[in-house]
This record gives C-alpha cells, structure tokens and sequence, in this order.
C-alpha cells in the first residue's frame, strides 16, 4: 500500500523570510513526521491594510532564495499568482485539489495567524480539509485554541525559540541601519539591500 503524502505548508508574508521561520519549517518536518515543507507566500494580505507590504514577486524571491539549500523545502506560487486577498480557504481546497483526498495536509504558520484563520467564516470547511501546527514563541496561552479543538478542529501547538525573531523589528533595523546579521540568511539581507526594500525612501 503506498504512504500517505504527509504535507506542510507554511503560510506566511514572509516580508522578509528569517531564521526563525526556517527553524519553524525543520522543526514541524521533523516533529510532525512530513515529507516536505511547501512555503507559500501570501499574495495580498487580509489584513493588513496599516502598512505597505513588499510585493509578492519580491517576498517570494525572498523565500526561495532562504530555502534553495534545502532539499525538503519547496516554495509555491499558488497565493502570489492568484488574484485578489489571500484566503487560507481558498488555498487548501486549490491544495486539496492538486494533491488528492488522501494527502495529509498540515497548514503551519503562527499562533495568532491561525486564530484569524479559525475565527474566519469559513473556519469549518477549512478545518475538515486540513490541521494546524501553530508555531510561538515560549510563554504563548496556549489555553486559548481549547475551544476550538472541542469543535473538532486539529490544531497542534510548537514552542519554536527562534520566534523572538521577527519580520517587524527586521524590518525596523534595516531602516535604522542596525545590525541584522545572524537575524536572517546573509543571501535575504543582500537582496533586501539590493532592493531598498525597507529603506526610509521606501522599496523600488
Ligand atoms: P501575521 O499576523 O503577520 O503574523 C502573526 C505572528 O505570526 C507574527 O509574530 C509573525 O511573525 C508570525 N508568523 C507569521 N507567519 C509565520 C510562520 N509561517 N511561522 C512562524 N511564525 C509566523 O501573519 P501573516 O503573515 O499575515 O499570515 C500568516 C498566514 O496566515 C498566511 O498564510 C496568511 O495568508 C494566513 N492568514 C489567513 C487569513 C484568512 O484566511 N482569513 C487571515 C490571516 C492570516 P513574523 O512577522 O516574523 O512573520
């Protein structure tokens, strides 16, 4: 009997990609038992409407070039390549699809993302197609996904330390010229250079 495709996907806006994401990504492959890791760049982010993104061919040529070394890490164009807001919905059903009902799909992406996707309307359709592993940083209530999970909804926890790293504050040192090294792949940090893309002028 074949195996069963054992998949996770790791949704982020990765605006940039940093160790702390591909600390998330080895740790749920390993943890979790699956067989690759797709990262899916978000095309247009829900919500947030407070400040300008980078555009997606940027942050997903971010992500390819964070991940290129490893073989179990694949990159999707799924999100960034369909038009308008990204719904979470809409890409593990476009997932489902592609890989067949038998595939175990595992969407990964932070603690409080996955609050906003559960809190979505279409929460139940998403949550019979596919489960959670909600990545945080050590100290998270994890407590508050206990309702869900009495519905029914598979939602696996993961402390992850290198959470402490975050897109915001990297974003924050490149425009303040403060040290990033260490913080996210020197390869990301030549390109977000290359680019200005978070410099006070803001990006190309
Ligand atoms: P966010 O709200 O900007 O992020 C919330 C927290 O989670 C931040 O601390 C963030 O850190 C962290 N995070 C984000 N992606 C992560 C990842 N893959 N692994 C570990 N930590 C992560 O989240 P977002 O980037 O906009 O959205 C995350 C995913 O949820 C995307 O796939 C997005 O499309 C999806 N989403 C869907 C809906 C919906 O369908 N209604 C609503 C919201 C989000 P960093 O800032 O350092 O990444």
């Amino acid at each position: 009997m074949r195996k069963k495709l054992r998949l996770g996907i790791m949704g982020g806006t990765f605006d940039p990609i940093h160790y702390g994401h591909l600390v998330t990504a080895e740790e749920a492959l390993v943890q979790f038992n699956l067989d690759k890791v797709v990262f899916m760049p978000t095309g247009v982010p829900v919500r947030k409407t407070h400040r300008s993104v980078s555009s997606a061919e940027h942050r997903y040529l971010m992500t390819v070039i964070a991940t290129a070394s490893n073989p179990d890490f694949e990159v999707s164009r799924l999100e960034i390549d369909r038009p308008g807001p990204t719904y979470t919905v809409d890409t593990i059903h476009a997932l489902r699809d592609l890989y067949g009902t038998e595939a175990e799909l595992y969407f990964i992406t932070g603690a409080d993302a996955v609050w906003d996707i559960l809190t979505w309307k279409d929460s139940d359709a998403i949550a019979d197609a596919c489960a959670f592993i909600a990545a945080t940083r050590p100290g998270y209530d994890l407590g508050r996904f206990a309702e869900e999970r009495q519905r029914g909804i598979r939602i696996e926890t993961m402390e992850v330390p290198a959470l402490a790293i975050s897109s915001s504050d990297i974003r924050a040192r490149f425009g303040e010229r403060r040290p990033v090294r260490y913080l996210l792949p020197e390869s990301v940090s030549a390109y977000v250079e290359k680019y200005a893309l978070y410099s006070p002028d803001g990006a190309l």
